[in-house]
């Protein structure tokens, strides 16, 4: 398709770029100084806390259920893994780092490393899912079983938690089906703990989804319906069936409240672990955070839970493929999700599966438009090449989970530094933070990382 005939290329040249599948960074022009945001918003930060009320409240619960999670007492979270922490295991004396491997892998020349303190999130470990999804994923389940228990008389919400696992209510949540459309992960984390309080469970894949996914959730009897349409449609299709039936409860990843709040409680957690490593974050001390996006629920709940805590502080960058960035050509079109990659000419074919979403989720864009500082697009060239550095310094992430490592680069090009200046922070960067948030991998059996790392180090 020759991108010219695109009308919104004219308006945002930008966009044409985005529509050959050439990697950019678009800054967002809709971002607003948070308390000009906060008025008139549906959600707040008293809604962020409920949520993280509700996931303290079923801790025990979850400790119970999954044993790997008695240690930490039912709280799924991950780590915050500073970048000198592998370099000191790894590098013993080389000369180059983490962050300059990266750079380099991202096509920058790294002459001038981008200035603060470098961390990883390692979401891709998170207990029980093995991936961001479980933040969101797990947290809709769980509204859904206390809804239901407590407008049956199952429970008071004084109760102890532990009383949902008795066999009378196991039973009682054994006729109801928690149904859900997914690439993959988000369906192991619904399908996983669905199963596991009693309820029955059915995931919509769509043809992005990988063998083990599948399989993974049939071993834990889940009903997995294979679609051969794309990550929209069969969510959709999902949607339809689920709604015939009232017994079926739909997790709907394109508008879900519920969702976007599981997530949002990583900014309350990223926040106690920031203090606990000493980094400070403020108008001088600018924190920046870039998240894989796919329909844009968990790197917008994310940016949301962020920004109420540390408002314009904060800098949320959302990183999707040049094949799949749906989110991208939302906000930088002004037309929202009403255009679709498929409409640019894009494919929807990457690596990575997990953020292979044609179409936005409307909700998230409803609540992020003037949060998000920009976007960037990665290839999946530069996303292998990410795979095999972290797999050297003994982190297993799948291509989706990497994404957010193209941004640092990204800040060095003109854009960025016109970001920079625009927010007032040139001056402030050596006293910066990064997060490169890790997604997903724990689980992907070993034989299918070795061969993710194979392709990556083929010419
Ligand atoms: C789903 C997913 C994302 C992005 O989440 P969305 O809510 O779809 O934007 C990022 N990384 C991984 C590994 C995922 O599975």
């Amino acid at each position: 398709m020759n991108s010219m005939s695109v009308p919104y290329a004219s308006r945002y040249p930008l966009l044409e770029k985005v529509a050959q599948g050439q990697p950019v960074l678009l800054v967002n022009q809709e971002l607003r100084p948070f308390h000009k945001t906060t008025y008139n918003q549906p959600l707040n930060f008293g809604d962020v806390q409920e949520a993280a009320n509700r996931l303290q409240r079923f801790a025990p619960v979850l400790a119970e259920l999954f044993p790997q999670l008695r240690p930490v007492r039912g709280c799924i979270e991950s780590e915050l893994i500073p970048f000198d922490l592998l370099e000191s295991k790894v590098e013993k004396g080389r000369s180059f780092g983490i962050l300059h491997k990266l750079l380099k892998t991202g096509g920058v020349s790294a002459d001038a490393l981008p200035q603060g303190k470098f961390f990883f999130k390692a979401d891709h470990q998170l207990p029980v899912a093995g991936s961001v999804k479980a933040r969101g994923g797990i947290y809709e389940v769980l509204c859904f079983a206390e809804e239901l228990a407590l407008q049956n008389g199952l429970l008071a919400l004084q109760d102890n938690y532990l009383k949902l696992l008795a066999p009378k209510v196991k039973a009682f949540f054994a006729k109801y089906t928690i149904a859900v459309g997914s690439t993959g992960n988000l369906g192991i984390s619904i399908g996983l703990v669905a199963k596991a309080l009693g309820f029955q469970a059915v995931v919509h894949m769509s043809r992005e989804a990988k063998g083990w996914k599948k399989r993974l959730l049939r071993q834990h009897g889940v009903l997995v319906i294979e679609h051969e349409s794309d990550y929209s449609a069969a969510v959709c299709q999902g949607r339809m069936q689920a709604a015939k039936d009232p017994l079926v409860y739909f997790v709907d990843d394109e508008s879900s409240v519920r969702l976007f709040l599981g997530y949002s409680v990583a900014g309350l957690r990223l926040k106690a672990q920031l203090e606990t490593q000493g980094i400070v974050v403020d108008d001088c001390h600018p924190l920046f955070v870039y998240l894989p996006c796919g329909v844009g629920g968990a790197p917008g709940g994310i940016t949301f839970g962020l920004k109420q805590l540390y408002g314009d502080a904060v800098h949320c960058f959302f990183a999707e493929p040049t094949q799949a960035p749906c989110l991208t050509i939302a906000l930088f079109s002004g037309l929202g999700n009403k255009l679709s990659i498929y409409d640019l000419g894009l494919t929807l074919q990457t690596c990575a599966d997990g953020l292979a979403v044609g179409r936005a989720s409307s909700l998230v864009l409803d609540l992020v438009t003037h949060l998000v500082a920009g976007c960037f697009t990665v290839t999946d060239h530069q996303l292998y090449s990410f795979l095999a550095v972290l797999a050297d310094h003994g982190l297993k992430v799948e291509p989706s989970g990497l994404a957010g490592c193209a941004g640092p680069g990204w800040l060095l090009c003109d854009a960025g530094q016109e970001y920079l200046i625009s927010q007032g922070i040139k001056d402030c960067m050596d006293q910066a933070t990064h997060i490169l948030w890790l997604t997903g991998g724990s689980l992907v059996p070993e034989h299918e990382f070795v061969s993710f790392v194979e392709r990556a180090k083929r010419p």
